[in-house]
């Protein structure tokens, strides 16, 4: 695996040559004498700013990248006859816009075909890419987001996926989205956790009649309570993977459900505050990407956000590939409390905790609307969401007041619906105050 990682390393410096600004960093030194460490740390915001001097084609021009994404008819359609490109939301920072080259598309293809667990292997025995398979992607279908270009690619390249593979837009009425699944009667759904929680929901209150067999999510964090109420609603496996717009396929989750890191495609390096590696099974501040996938716009060490962990242990499903935690963005504080009385700074990720953990409230959004003022809102009704939310407000109430936070004023409302991003996915906790605080991002 060291030395697969060690080659494809070497491709990627040898590719970055033809980005002027790794072409000033890389010199005139071999890419095989090259570390990774010897690279610098780099960020979206910066990288965006300098978009020509990062990719590695000097015709691409991010004008005509916009005017393209500006365009719904285009999504899952190439650029330019060879690349693909997405762009991410902006749910954390500023949007990126992302080139792939066709060997990444492949890579990425590849490794969701054969890194995803199977539950039903005989299943599969006849029909081993389960094209056959009725499948629906329930998300964000009007932008070019990674997960919708993929799925529309996919459709334009078979027939027979054109044919099983539906996409199906969750920016509608339940009613709506109810009916057009139960049209298709998925065998297999592909969704984001949030979206998931919904449909369970519709399904436990006789609002949803459909039997899929299979549930995949990812794109947010999928906590154990979330996972037991999707799984109990429809009777079915939930699978979990893990992936970014800078690089799709990240890791897939094992019998154990466990992630394993696609190591031998993506590299990932938790950090400190300082950029400086944490050791195996320690959380970092942040966590470094580099993709050997894609070549035409180089992923090295760039800051992902997220909070993730390395295993050090090898998971007892046999697996070599590493085991990851993935514990959601980072760096998200709210200044809660008055000036006169003291403020505190509070994480976004502890207070979805509290309220995921201890309440065991799943489906949620917390919205900070003044300095001392909370709002607690669920999708969720009826009886069972209203003690959810009691629960909710008196936990939240004991930790901000262990953080010395006092007088804090919780209002909660069931039947809420959640103010979701461009991409459809929700952001768990969300500040209105200019308080100087940092806006939340996806917790
Ligand atoms: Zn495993």
């Amino acid at each position: 695996m060291a030395r697969l990682q060690r080659h494809r390393l070497t491709a990627l410096f040898a590719a970055a040559r033809h980005s002027p600004l790794y072409s000033r960093i890389i010199g005139s030194r071999e890419p095989s004498s090259l570390r990774l460490e010897d690279m610098p740390v780099v960020g979206k915001a910066h990288l965006m700013d300098n978009f020509k001097d990062w990719v590695c084609d000097p015709s691409l021009e991010l004008a005509e990248l916009h005017q393209f994404l500006a365009q719904p008819d285009l999504i899952g359609q190439p650029f330019r006859d060879q690349l693909f490109v997405w762009e991410s939301s902006g749910s954390s920072g500023a949007p990126g816009i992302f080139v792939q080259d066709a060997a990444a598309m492949t890579t990425y293809d590849t490794l969701e075909a054969v890194r995803r667990r199977i539950p039903n292997p005989l299943l599969r025995l006849f029909d081993p890419w389960g094209l056959g398979e009725r499948m629906a992607f329930v998300g964000a279908t009007n932008g070019h987001f990674a997960s919708i270009v993929s799925v529309e690619r996919l459709r334009r390249l078979s027939p027979i996926l054109e044919r099983t593979l539906h996409s199906v837009s969750f920016l509608q009425p339940m009613s709506k989205l109810a009916a057009e699944l139960e049209a298709i009667q998925p065998r297999v759904i592909a969704t984001y956790p949030s979206v998931a929680i919904l449909l369970a929901e519709a399904r436990a209150s006789e609002k949803l009649d459909i039997k899929p067999q299979e549930i995949w999510t990812g794109g947010e964090t999928l906590t154990k309570a979330m996972r037991a109420m999707i799984s109990q609603a429809f009777s079915c496996e939930v699978i979990n993977s893990y992936g970014a717009s800078e690089f799709m396929s990240l890791a897939s989750e094992c019998r154990h459900q466990k992630l394993h890191l696609n190591s031998d495609w993506a590299i990932l390096e938790p950090v400190d505050d300082q950029h400086q590696p944490v050791p195996p099974g320690q959380v970092g501040s942040t966590t470094l990407l580099t993709n050997l996938a894609n070549h035409i716009q180089p992923i090295i060490r760039y800051d992902l956000g997220d909070c993730i962990a390395i295993d050090p242990v090898p998971c007892s499903c046999g697996s070599k590939l590493p085991v990851i935690s993935v514990q959601g963005r980072s760096g998200d504080l709210l200044r809660l409390g008055e000036m006169k009385s003291g403020e505190s700074n509070v994480s976004a990720l502890a207070l979805s905790t509290v309220i995921e953990s201890i309440a065991e409230l799943s489906d949620f959004q917390l919205i900070q609307t003044a300095p001392n003022e909370l709002e607690l809102n669920t999708e969720l009704d009826g009886e069972w969401a209203n003690d959810a939310l009691l629960r909710a407000r008196h936990a939240l109430q004991s930790y901000l007041k262990d953080q010395g936070v006092h007088h804090m004023q919780i209002c909660c409302h069931a039947g809420q619906p959640s103010t979701r991003g461009r991409n459809g996915k929700v952001k768990r906790v969300i500040t209105l105050c200019d308080g100087g605080a940092k806006p939340a991002r996806r917790s």
